[in-house]
């Protein structure tokens, strides 16, 4: 069903809620869910964590409508931040006229390693554990077997010697594990070989685990922007193109910058990564030190121009092993409808879209940056902030807000005082 978006954002609460119900996205369960706000239990939360003495909200948001590889997919974001859901949804209106997201899974394996010490001859070693791979392989796959039967399972070993202060042989397991992430599957497979790798290279093992930097789950994402779409004025949309391709360049050379990028980037990831109930750590774990793979930390996206087809190009590589099944996917309500809302996407398509709304939030924050510049159109936004600290009643907000906007510069101690005068 092809769902009218237009207008969403200038809807009330209620009426938001009226069209996700007409739409048919939502279940007859999971919109009563939504309608009744019902979260994570607390008898739940006290399962997932320790110490619990209660839940914590965040706002609960959707980007209507995102195209990746010819798919429209409505994408739950949840953030704190103003401003972030406003600026994806323009980015990928602007972006869906253009044709939308291409992209595509390079490989989907996850890295455990088993980091092996005062091991007597490294070299020896090597060979001993590489001449027993597919017995070694066979061990792990015994120790999670489950994973096999879904189809997954370990799936290559290798070796490599690394120094530092010590010298190490680490033995690296890569494993298919199919729709989860698989971080307590990879320990298990890990401890097995524990016991087998000590053995056959007569060193000590130190310990086994998953590696969060997952470059055999590496997604790329790109989309191609006619320059018209950037700004009517056709001088104008070309030196917007050509300054979003520089604060690429800038992004690439200076990790001051590159920091920033890519938090703008991660403004749209962890959105959906916490709304799909994702190990956000792991996965920004797992970017940053791919932004760092040759030495300098620079920014993860590149833009480029193609002038021929007046298009700006945007594409976007990262580690995306994320997961649709397993962790605490399918114990919270919220994280049920997000994944409902998003049409049961297998994590190969999940990772794909994910990819894609850290490239449209980057578009977004480029675009304002070298634009009209990132402050113009958060003012609004941070004055609504302000307006709801100061103690503003729902209706009081928009008045509070545009006696803000009428000054400069504005604090909570401006907007407690126009509020006291609105009052008075
Ligand atoms: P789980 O331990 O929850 O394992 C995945 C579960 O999903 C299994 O119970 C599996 O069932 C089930 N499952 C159902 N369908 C499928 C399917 N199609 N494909 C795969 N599994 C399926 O999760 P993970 O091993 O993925 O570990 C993730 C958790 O580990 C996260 O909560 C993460 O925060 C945490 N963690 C992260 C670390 C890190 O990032 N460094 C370290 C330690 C923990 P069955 O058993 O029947 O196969």
């Amino acid at each position: 069903m092809k769902i009218n978006w237009s207008g969403f954002s200038k809807k009330t609460y209620p009426e938001r809620l009226k069209m996700l119900r007409d739409s048919d996205l939502l279940s007859h369960e999971l919109q009563e869910n939504l309608e009744k706000n019902e979260t994570l239990s607390v008898a739940i939360a006290d399962q997932l964590s320790e110490n619990v003495i209660g839940t914590f909200s965040l706002p609960f948001s959707i980007v209507p409508e995102v195209i990746v590889n010819n798919q429209a997919y409505t994408v739950p974001y949840v953030t704190e931040e103003p401003s972030v859901v406003a600026a994806a949804s323009f980015a990928c209106k602007i972006i869906n006229r253009s044709g939308g997201f291409s992209a595509h899974v390079h490989q989907r394996l996850m890295i455990g390693q088993v980091a092996l010490y005062q091991v007597p001859d490294r070299e020896q070693a090597c060979q001993e554990i590489l001449n027993q791979k597919d017995q070694l392989l066979e061990i792990a796959n015994q120790a999670y077997p489950s994973i096999v039967k879904r189809g997954g399972g370990a799936r290559e070993i290798r070796v490599e010697k690394v120094s530092g202060q010590t010298d190490f042989l680490v033995v690296y397991l890569h494993v298919d594990t199919q729709e989860a992430m698989g971080a307590n599957m990879l320990n298990t497979m890990l401890e097995a070989l524990k016991p087998h790798l000590e053995s056959l290279s007569r060193g000590q093992s130190l310990m086994g685990i998953l590696s969060n930097y997952a470059t055999e789950s590496l997604v790329t994402s790109s989309c191609r922007i006619a320059f018209h779409y950037l700004s009517p004025n056709k001088d104008e949309a070309r030196e917007l193109a050509d300054k979003i391709v520089l604060a690429s360049h800038f992004a690439q050379a200076d990790p001051y910058r590159a920091a920033t990028h890519n938090k703008g980037i991660f403004n749209g990831i962890d959105a959906l990564l916490i709304a799909t109930g994702n190990d956000w750590r792991a996965i920004e774990a797992g970017a940053h030190a791919y932004a760092s793979r040759d030495g300098l930390y620079r920014g993860l996206s590149l833009w480029t121009l193609d002038s021929e087809k007046e298009e700006l190009i945007g594409e976007m590589t990262l580690p995306m092993p994320i997961a649709t099944k397993g962790g605490s996917i399918g114990l919270n309500p919220r994280v049920v409808l997000s994944h409902e809302l998003l049409g049961q996407p297998f994590a190969k398509d999940l990772a794909q879209i994910i990819v894609s709304m850290g490239l449209a939030q980057n578009f977004a924050a480029l675009k304002a940056l070298v634009g009209a510049g990132i402050q113009q159109g958060h003012m609004k936004l941070q004055a609504k902030s302000l307006a709801l600290l100061a103690g503003a009643k729902e209706a009081e907000v928009p008045k509070l807000v545009d006696g803000l906007i009428a000054e400069k510069t504005f604090n909570l101690e401006k907007a407690k005082s126009i509020l006291k005068e609105l009052r008075s």
